[in-house]
């Protein structure tokens, strides 16, 4: 049985005293114990504020980027040791805004991805076809390219311990989802090719995940939890995605 996961992930937006109201309105709520798993990636500089603020709570801490690089002259970059070293427990690596805005190519992710393993953090990893992409209908080549890179870093033995969010491009704030099936069909695919240790893999799905089509989303069968922008900066609607999952 995989447990459910569902990631918040701010991208640069807060500042001390909204980050605040927000964790604190969320915490308040989420009590006790719950179906599923639930993770925060607030901007890099938020995170020792995070780790106050969460406390013993149940929620998890994740990191937005992290370096490939193990330490040195790497400037503005940050670590996976620091990142472990502060208490986070994963790291998202491979999200589209950085594969598009700092040119990160496949290669690179898959050195993020076992960077973040050898520091005993959880990669998510995030693969996902722009709109172009799906048009021309090379939507599994292309999600299978991004993941290949990482097979072949890595091996899919050190994929078992990871997650995987399915991003596509063009439902990223954009206010469009894929429908259940659209990204049901990407799922399975996905825990096609990682094979053996396809089915203890968590696989998310990212792109416009609101609390009206949460439950949806989740229903399919391949589909473990998400990764939210947007609604995860409502406590309100992050909470009821967490609910629904
Ligand atoms: P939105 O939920 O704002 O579409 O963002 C999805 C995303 O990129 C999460 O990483």
């Amino acid at each position: 049985m995989r447990r459910p996961l569902v990631v918040a992930n701010w991208k640069m937006n807060g500042n001390l005293a909204d980050n605040r109201k927000l964790l604190q309105s969320f915490l308040a709520s989420w009590q006790g114990v719950h179906h599923a798993e639930v993770g925060i990636c607030p901007p890099a500089v938020y995170l020792p504020q995070a780790i106050e603020l969460l406390g013993q709570t149940n929620v998890e801490l994740g990191a937005q980027d992290v370096s490939a690089a193990e330490n040195g002259a790497f400037t503005g970059e940050v670590s996976a040791a620091m990142l472990a070293d502060i208490g986070c427990q994963f790291a998202l690596v491979g999200h589209s805004e950085r594969r598009e805005y700092h040119a990160e190519s496949d290669q690179l992710v898959a050195r993020k991805f076992k960077a973040a393993q050898s520091h005993k953090l959880t990669p998510i990893l995030c693969i996902g076809e722009s709109l172009q992409q799906r048009e021309a209908g090379e939507t599994l080549m292309v999600v299978g390219e991004q993941l290949k890179a990482v097979i072949d870093e890595v091996g899919r033995a050190a994929i078992a311990s990871s997650v995987i969010a399915y991003e596509p491009v063009w439902a990223i704030g954009t206010g469009l989802t894929a429908t259940p099936e659209q990204a049901q069909e990407v799922h399975a695919f996905i825990r096609e090719q990682l094979g053996a240790v396809g089915n203890s893999v968590r696989i998310l799905y990212g792109g416009s995940v609101k609390p009206s089509n949460a439950a949806e989303l989740f229903s399919q069968a391949d589909i473990d939890g998400a990764l939210v922008g947007g609604a995860s900066l409502n406590s309100d609607d992050f909470y009821s995605i967490c609910q629904a999952a």
